[in-house]
């Protein structure tokens, strides 16, 4: 991302709490290199074409948060048909799991003071005893990136709540699938991607019969918070040297 001015550099890279600025943690972890996006990209028309399913991608993502947060804060959203298949899902989840969300935490600032950055945590949750950061995604699957992110919110929230010890990630996604070969159809920003089942070599040929759309949830841990958090201040120190000239001017380095 290249910022024109040190005022869109701040807005767009980080958080002023109480006249201090603080970089932001997916501003950080974004400076990891994602080959799979790509390899996306080259698979499009042109940049642009990526750039504005991405834009509606995102949208529909920040829909689906939303919902699952407000049921998580005990209201009932209304529901669209972008949301409701993935909060029903979430709801029958909830009947089978135990899943206990402190309501003071969702959408919490969590600021380091000490290595100097600042975040948003999705909810901190109670999910079969343990105490831990639950972030929602609303992608395809659940990336080792995620490890980053959530590892640089557990640091600082760990002083604060003495049972904190883990962190989750709740992955809240919907899909049709084909009646006839068990392919699966995902639609994001307005474009369809489709998977046959590697065992089925029928499935190329098939005229799928789609069925409607279903909400899925997945729920995976991360353990390895040292190794990751390591990482996260590793990811820290390159995205600080990539922004040095903004950095002098605000006077942060
Ligand atoms: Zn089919």
């Amino acid at each position: 991302m290249d910022y024109k001015t040190l005022d869109e550099f701040k807005e767009g890279s980080g958080y002023l709490i109480e006249d201090v600025w603080y970089p932001r943690v997916t501003s950080i972890v974004s400076i990891k290199a994602k080959p799979a996006l790509y390899r996306y990209y080259a698979g499009l028309k042109n940049f642009e074409e990526g750039e504005k399913i991405k834009q509606q991608s995102a949208d529909e993502g920040t829909l689906v948060h939303e919902a699952v947060q407000a049921v998580m804060r005990g209201e009932e959203p209304e529901l669209t048909e972008v949301t409701k298949p993935a909060v029903e899902a979430y709801m029958k989840f909830l009947e089978n799991n135990s899943v206990e969300v402190d309501a003071n935490y969702i959408e919490r600032r969590i600021i380091n003071h000490d290595e100097r950055y600042s975040g948003t945590c999705d909810a901190v949750a109670i999910i079969g005893g343990k105490m831990g950061i639950l972030d929602i995604k609303t992608s395809q699957a659940i990336y080792r990136d995620y490890c980053l992110q959530t590892s640089a919110y557990v640091e600082p929230l760990r002083h604060e709540l003495k049972d904190l010890s883990t962190r989750w990630i709740l992955r809240v996604d919907q899909s049709q699938s084909c009646r006839k070969c068990g392919a699966t159809r995902r639609t994001k920003g307005g474009k369809e991607k489709i998977r046959t089942p590697w065992n089925n070599p029928y499935a190329k040929f098939c005229v799928h019969e789609w069925s409607e759309t279903k909400g899925e949830i997945e729920l995976k841990e991360f353990t390895d918070f040292d190794e990751d958090y390591r990482a996260f201040l590793g990811a820290k120190a390159l995205w600080e040297w990539e922004h040095i000239d903004w950095l002098k001017q605000i006077g942060y380095k």
